[in-house]
């Protein structure tokens, strides 16, 4: 575990979070500036930088934390009005945090590009 790692911090719960879901493999977190009413952060509990970095061994970890926020998405109520994960990797994505999360974004329709 990267010891300058923001993340990896809030999972070892040295940084403090409002914890949202948590299972063996990853660890799920409101997002500090939601940008919608629902704004979650879902992380594995792995260290790795971003999708570029999801190997074979990694795969399942992927679908994983999609099951998990959708999970999350269903028990907050945003299911059927809908919700948008988003996984952002490198700068053009606007990714800050180099530790691999998907955001849940629901609560309200979602502009956007895709
Ligand atoms: P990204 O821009 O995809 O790298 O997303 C990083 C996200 O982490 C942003 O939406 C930030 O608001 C969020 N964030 C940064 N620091 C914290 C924190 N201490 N607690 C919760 N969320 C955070
Ligand atoms: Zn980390």
């Amino acid at each position: 575990m990267p010891a300058d790692c923001l993340f990896c911090r809030i999972i070892s719960g040295q940084i403090p979070s409002t914890k949202v879901y948590e299972d063996e493999f990853c660890y799920a977190f409101k997002d500090i500036a939601p940008k919608a009413p629902v704004h979650d952060v879902f992380v594995p509990k792995e260290h790795y930088s971003s999708s570029l970095e999801v190997t074979e061994a990694r795969e399942k970890n992927i679908g994983h934390l999609i099951r998990a926020a959708s999970d999350v998405a269903r028990q907050k109520g945003i299911d059927s009005s809908g919700y948008r994960l988003v996984l952002n990797t490198n700068a053009d994505a606007g990714q800050t945090v180099f530790h691999l999360h998907l955001h849940l974004l629901g609560g309200q329709a979602l502009g956007g590009m895709a």
